[in-house]
């Protein structure tokens, strides 16, 4: 019986070695898949971090414009 590698799209036999890696052709397919899978997660979980260093700047004089305690200590 054929099947179809999802991660390299070729076609390859369910031989009894190749069971463990099923539905993947080999051990590198069914890494990269899962690989890919993680770094999908990763990406949704950094793409705040990179909006956040754009802020940076803004959040600098943010923190020079709070003088809350400085007026405090003068008192
Ligand atoms: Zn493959």
């Amino acid at each position: 019986m054929k099947y179809r590698c999802p991660t390299c799209k070729k076609n390859f036999d369910n031989t009894a070695d190749r069971q463990e890696f099923f539905p993947f052709c080999s051990s590198r397919c069914k890494l990269v898949d899962l690989g890919s899978w993680l770094n999908s997660e990763y990406k949704i979980a950094e793409s705040p971090v990179n909006s956040v260093n754009q802020d940076v700047p803004l959040r600098q004089t943010g923190k020079n414009n709070t003088p809350s305690e400085d007026s405090e200590a003068n008192h």
